[in-house]
């Protein structure tokens, strides 16, 4: 399975139901569509439970506004345990304890990866990335989650991967289990509840791991990925800076950090075509962090325990 998604097999959007003021003018309401409706929600809950996730917001289809899915909290939590067999192949990479630094390098592919959104910025990421016809990673914050949700969408129908990088942006380490447990399921159930889709990743803001907040990825099955290649973009250099950082970085296998929010991301949005064109002039090509890992399983050496480092 080649990592990166063929133009045919790229997911399509505009995969959304239509308005609700449509819906209500096509057909009136009698009583016994009352109990169709019932029994839609419920076969959508288990399409959704049954997929493991994807990008056709079903939990949404069933509903009557097209933002908030009529789904309860359990019904979503439920969803996001689900495992589609590609979910599990996936959580089966990790191993107790560690998080992933790259993929075992035996491909030459390396995964672009966006942390902190959705933001303003987000959509010129993503026209970027659709541009060059690049599947990237977006390991978002669930607080931004709900802020912007059609963008968030938006990432999900672009065909892009989605990880958890929690709530409120916290030092994970610094927070009491239960708090460390809230950062993820609410993100984690944010991101179900938004797109239809759940992420299957994590990452730890700062890169600030420890055993705790370890397992407590392991036990929301979700795969702890951190990176190799370290843009510093957040710290406001040049574009030019950003793409030095990342060519000169990547090697088969890398999982380089960006940031795609909050705030002005104008030097990143520059700087992503100019690392997709250098890149590819080197050999490589581009995958999501799932589909990298997945295709190239990584080593030992690979996986660290560690925290990387104090970055955003
Ligand atoms: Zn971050």
């Amino acid at each position: 399975m080649p990592p990166e998604r063929t133009p045919s097999g790229r997911r399509q959007p505009a995969r959304r139901p239509p308005p609700r003021r449509r819906r209500r003018t096509q057909r009136r309401v009698p009583p016994f569509a009352l109990a169709i409706i019932a029994i839609a929600v419920v076969v959508g809950i288990i399409a959704l439970v049954a997929r493991g996730g994807g990008d056709d917001p079903t939990a949404s289809s069933a509903t009557a506004e097209p933002v908030i899915p009529r789904v309860s909290e359990a019904d979503i939590a439920a969803a996001a345990q689900q495992l589609s067999p590609r979910d599990q192949e996936l959580v089966n990479i990790g191993q107790t304890g560690v998080s992933i630094n790259r993929a075992g390098g035996n491909r030459k592919y390396v995964a672009l990866t966006f942390d902190d959104g959705p933001g303003p910025d987000t959509p010129a990421i993503l026209a970027e990335l659709k541009k060059a016809n690049v599947p990237a990673t977006f390991f978002v914050i669930g607080r931004n989650v709900q802020a912007n949700p059609e963008v968030f969408r938006q990432v999900v129908a672009a065909g892009h991967e989605v990880g958890v990088h929690t709530w409120n942006h916290p030092d994970m380490t610094t927070l009491k289990p239960a708090q460390q447990k809230a950062e993820i399921d609410n993100t984690a159930g944010e991101i179900v509840a938004v797109a239809g889709t759940a992420g299957r990743l994590f990452r730890a803001p700062y890169g600030a791991v420890d055993p705790t907040v370890l397992k407590g990825a392991e036990n929301a099955k979700l795969l702890s990925v951190l990176w190799d290649v370290d843009t510093q973009d957040w710290m406001g250099p040049s574009p030019d800076q950003i793409v030095q950082a990342a060519v000169s970085g990547a090697q088969p296998g890398s999982i380089i950090l960006m940031h795609d929010g909050p705030g002005n991301r104008a030097s990143t949005v520059a700087a992503v075509p100019r690392i997709i064109k250098e890149l590819r002039a080197k050999g490589f090509e581009f995958a999501t962090v799932g589909d990298l890992v997945i295709s190239d399983p990584p080593g030992a050496d690979d996986m660290s325990s560690e925290s990387r480092d104090t970055q955003r």
